[in-house]
């Protein structure tokens, strides 16, 4: 993996570009180093790649459509597969090419003039689109334990305007999940807002916010590819949500966003969903693994997850990164972030590189 030399300063230099919104100047590019190592932690992506037979397949589908036509103008398709998969109605089914790009969208629908809320730590792109955009952002800090602060964000959705609410279970970047009574008691204060509840994770935790979010038409279920199925570089996030949202939302999309390779492989891959369920149960089994094994270290600590990752509470991280580092492991740094010191974000690997994980984190003291 290569990346771009950095930018001479003076290429940046906001004075030469006056056309450019100050809100766009004033945020810092997307703060993500590739690292060339075997052993690659650090995204919280699958660490199997999409079956080979079922990639043998969605190829072949590619090589029949011509390449020359735009694709389904909004992957309607595509919607019924997912409305299919996941019992919904396809009119309530949005597809983007990632969710990140959802939350773009959901801003402009909600945020943009009005308020953001989230708490702190959260997901960087519900910030970083808030931001970018111009929306009020209103940020509480999790509670000690992770769990969310019910009563403040309650407080918060009475003292602001509305505009968009992100719950993200099981949170990111701490794994945590919290009861089904706080996220139900925090969707049914939010009757004037969009409500977004991520569940990026949500194969991992075995929780599930269809029936809740099916209940609010302002409230939506936000789902990706990216996780569970093994299909990060295809690109492809969702929406589950009432016709009206989803009709909204539909709007801020661009026109025929959702390529030709994405809607061949995500056919494939809803045709042939069990290899999801099997690689999730090893997952789980080796969260659990890493967690238990490294229970004792005398000096770190691994916090609880039920996502595909977890959080490790070292005495110096910049020492713990650049040791895993040294042995092909490239892991997260979350220590800057509120609430997180000393912590790295680590991704759940394949057996041997969660060995290898194992491994370097027992030489740390
Ligand atoms: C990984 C992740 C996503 C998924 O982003 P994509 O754009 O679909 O790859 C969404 N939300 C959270 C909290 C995540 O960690």
């Amino acid at each position: 993996m290569t990346s771009l030399p950095s930018m001479p300063q003076d290429a940046s230099e906001a004075r030469t570009l006056p056309g450019v919104r100050p809100a766009v100047r004033a945020v810092p590019a997307y703060p993500f180093t590739p690292a060339d190592v075997p052993i690659k932690l650090d995204q919280n992506e699958n660490p199997y790649d999409f079956p080979a037979d079922l990639k043998a397949e969605a190829l072949r589908r590619m090589g029949e459509r011509a390449w020359n036509r735009y694709p389904d103008l909004h992957a309607d398709t595509l919607r019924e597969r997912v409305a299919g998969y996941e019992g919904w109605d396809a009119h309530g089914v949005v597809l983007t090419p990632g969710s990140n790009v959802l939350i773009k969208i959901l801003t402009e629908l909600a945020g943009i003039g009005q308020t953001v809320l989230t708490v702190e730590p959260t997901f960087s792109v519900y910030t970083l689109e808030a931001s970018l955009l111009g929306a009020r952002l209103v940020q509480l800090p999790l509670n000690e334990d992770f769990s969310m602060p019910v009563t403040a964000l309650k407080a918060a959705l009475a003292s602001h305007e509305p505009g968009v609410l992100y719950i993200t279970q099981p949170h990111a970047p701490t794994g945590f999940v919290d009861t089904p009574e706080a996220v139900r008691d925090l969707v049914e204060a939010a009757r004037d807002w969009v409500v977004v509840v991520d569940e990026a994770y949500h194969e991992y935790s075995g929780t599930d916010y269809r029936e809740l979010v099916r209940q609010h038409p302002n409230a939506l279920s936000l789902r990706t590819f990216s996780k569970a199925w093994g299909l990060a570089g295809i690109r492809a996030g969702y929406a589950l949500t009432s016709p009206g949202l989803a009709e909204n939302l539909q709007k801020l999309v661009s026109a025929f966003t959702m390529n030709a390779l994405t809607q061949c492989a995500l056919e494939v891959a809803l045709e042939h969903p069990a290899y999801v369920q099997e690689r999730v149960q090893e997952g789980v089994q080796e969260r659990e693994r890493v967690l238990s094994a490294l229970r004792d270290h005398p000096t770190c600590e691994a916090l609880p997850s039920q996502g595909n990752f977890f959080l490790l509470r070292v005495p110096d991280p910049q020492a713990a990164y650049a040791h895993l580092l040294s042995r092909g492991i490239v892991i997260r740094r979350q220590d800057s972030l509120p609430g997180l010191r000393g912590c790295l974000r680590i991704a759940i690997g394949a057996p041997a590189e969660n060995d290898a994980l194992i491994e370097a984190v027992q030489a740390l003291r």
